[in-house]
Formats: C-alpha cells, structure tokens, sequence
C-alpha cells in the first residue's frame, strides 16, 4: 500500500526508550509493570516497543487486542484491563493470562472455564479506594477473595485499585496505605499470600518519583506516561520521555478566504450543537481530509506555528491559515500532534493508515 493521508505515523524506537525510561523507575520501585496497548489498538509496532523498553506484561482492555498481541509474536504475559462481561468467561480466560475482577459471579464463570480449557486463571480484585470507577467497596474484600480464592479455575494473584479515571482523583500516600490495609486484611482473614499489588496507571508515577509509594505496592499498569510521554496529571512532559512517539498527517483539500462568522439563519450543527464563532473578519481557511470519524477534532495540536483548528465534522478538519508560517496550498499534507483521545480514535479508525517510522 502507498503512503496516502489521512495517516498516523508510529514512532516506535522513541516509544521504546520513552518505556525503557518509566519502566526503569518503576523497578527501581521494586515493582513490575505491565506496558498499556489500548490507546494504539495494540499495534504490533508499539506492543514490541514496549516488550524492547523492559515490559513485565502487556495489558489491554479488549481481548481482541490482546489476540493481535499475541499474533505479533509478544510472549510476556497478558493482562486483560477491563472488569470481564460474564457472556465472555470462556475468552478472557483463553486470551488473558491475568484479569482485573469485581465480581464474583463472573469470577466464577472464569473458573468454569478455566477448568473446562484445562487452564488456571489468575485474577486481581479490584478494590476501590475513591475514584468511584471500578472495584468493590473495601469492606467487601475479604469475602470476594476467599470466594475466588476456593474456586478450582482460579489463582487470586493479589489486589489492585484505579485512580484518575473517572473523576481525577489523585494517587497519594493515603489512598495507596489504604490498598495496603485491605491487603493485609485479606492476609489476616484467608491465610493467602497475595502477592501483587497493582497500584494504578500513569498517574501514579509523580507519587513514586517523589518516593511517596508505599514499598509493598509492586505492580503498575502504564500506558500513556509511555507512548505519549505525558504526566497524566496536568499533561505535562513526563521527565526522561519524547512527546514525538505519533504524528498525525492529513492532506489539505480546499484553500479559501472566508468570513470567520457564517452567514445565514442557524440551526444545530450535524453533531446537535451550536458553535460560537469570534469574529475575526475575512480569514484564509484550510480544509484538511480528516474528520470526527477518525479523530477527536479539539485534542490535535498543529505542528506548525500559526494554524489554528476551528473545528471539525465527519470527514472535514477546519484550520485558520491566515498566521501560517508557510503558504498553504491544496495538496499540502499538515502534521498534527495527537493527544491520548485523539490518539485512540486515529488507532481505532480504519480509515486512517497506519506508517511505522524509523528514527
Ligand atoms: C487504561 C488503563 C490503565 C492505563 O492508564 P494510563 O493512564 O494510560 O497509564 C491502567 N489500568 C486500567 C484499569 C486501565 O483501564
């Protein structure tokens, strides 16, 4: 296939040093760390980056790519992210070494077919501790764990917990003591060693480079401080890592000097909104051939100085070249940066082409 637009070009030397770099904290910590695919769909490319730059594990929220892991020939073991759907038992346990649980129906269900596949299924129960996304109360730990913990199908590798998620809530020494209590609660009350101690994602890494982390917190699961170079709490660089791991690249369709306000009576826009306009007077504009389709419009940043992106629909990115450092013109391909959701969608869409880039 030739090189067409709209496409997201992959880094991967740079995502594996970016990985190298965060992974080497994290042992120095003392604790493993499963590498986090999801936001590039698991490109073979990045799933290989991150087994070069030091991964314990690989770790998906879709079983899918997890499956396109292993089809890359990676051999760590898997990590499946997501709480599993009962209905899907008998694949998570073909497609994950290790699943995060909540519940022990499904935990159940695991088991059933573990042992009908002839396999042993690890699990870690996932314990809230005040981002209010995943994970039972901790008052219900204990009863969760030996519940798992008597199932034939199942080994309950440890516990684990997710912050800044859902509402931002920061890792501190409070709430990762507090996965630490529960933990030698469940010792206390089943007699099981439960041994891994999953503290978290991306956000977590400020708290260990402060040397804050609690010692017995000894597992992580990283994705974005590593193929964005991002610290996920203000997304700022992340000391030690590139921000240059992708670039999105989109072809220009349509140069034209318009008026920055529209004309006309105004209804809802094709997504049910009503956008405001500022004023601007006559602008030259750029249509590119990248659209809400393929990406989240507003989390792109222009590489170059002086285009500014309006907005978006479909299949249409709307820039502002009038400050364009360079003269635009159609047929021109703009870079931008991708940031993690627009990063999501630009691996999701199969309308982009993916290019992996050397260097
Ligand atoms: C996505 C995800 C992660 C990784 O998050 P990053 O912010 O990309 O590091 C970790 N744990 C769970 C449960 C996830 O769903």
């Amino acid at each position: 296939m030739s090189v067409c637009t709209p496409r997201l070009e992959i880094y991967p030397d740079r995502i594996a040093a970016n990985a190298r770099s965060v992974i080497d904290l994290c042992h120095r910590h003392g604790a493993q760390v499963a590498a986090v695919t999801k936001v590039t769909c698991a490109h073979p490319a990045v799933a290989h980056a991150l087994e070069a730059g030091g991964a314990d594990m690989v770790a998906d929220s879709r079983m899918r790519n997890l499956q396109a892991a292993v089809e890359a020939g990676i051999r760590r073991p898997l990590m499946l992210l997501r709480i599993p759907a009962p209905s899907c038992a008998a694949e998570v346990v073909r497609c994950a070494d290790i699943s995060l649980n909540s519940n022990l129906d499904t935990i159940r269900l695991l088991s059933d077919a573990a042992v009908l596949q002839g396999a042993r299924h690890q699990v870690v129960v996932m314990v809230d501790v005040g981002d209010l996304r995943e994970g039972v109360w901790p008052d219900r730990a204990i009863e969760i764990v030996r519940g798992a913990a008597g199932l034939p199908g199942i080994e309950v590798a440890g516990l684990g917990c997710n912050l800044a998620c859902y509402w931002g809530v920061i890792p501190t020494l409070e709430n990762m003591q507090a996965l630490v209590d529960v933990r030698d609660r469940c010792r206390q009350a089943t007699g099981l060693e439960l041994g891994l101690l999953s503290g978290g994602n991306s956000a977590n890494l400020p708290l260990i480079a402060s040397g804050g982390m609690p010692r017995q917190v000894n597992h992580f699961r990283i994705g974005e401080a590593i193929v964005l170079g991002r610290n996920v709490i203000d997304r700022s660089p992340w000391p030690g890592t590139r921000q240059d791991t992708f670039r999105m690249v989109a072809e220009v369709v349509e140069v034209e000097r318009k008026p920055s306000v529209p004309i006309g009576d105004r209804g809802q826009d094709a997504f049910g909104g009503t956008p405001e306009f500022e004023d601007r007077g006559m602008r030259l504009r750029a249509i590119c051939n990248v659209g809400r389709q393929d990406v989240v419009v507003d989390g792109i940043e222009p590489e170059m100085p002086g285009v500014r992106v309006l907005g978006g629909s479909s299949d249409h990115l709307i820039l502002d070249v009038e400050d364009a450092e360079a003269k635009i013109k159609v047929g021109d391909e703009l870079a931008f940066m991708p940031g993690y959701g627009a990063l999501l969608a630009l691996s999701t869409s199969p309308y982009v082409q993916k290019v992996v880039m050397r260097g």
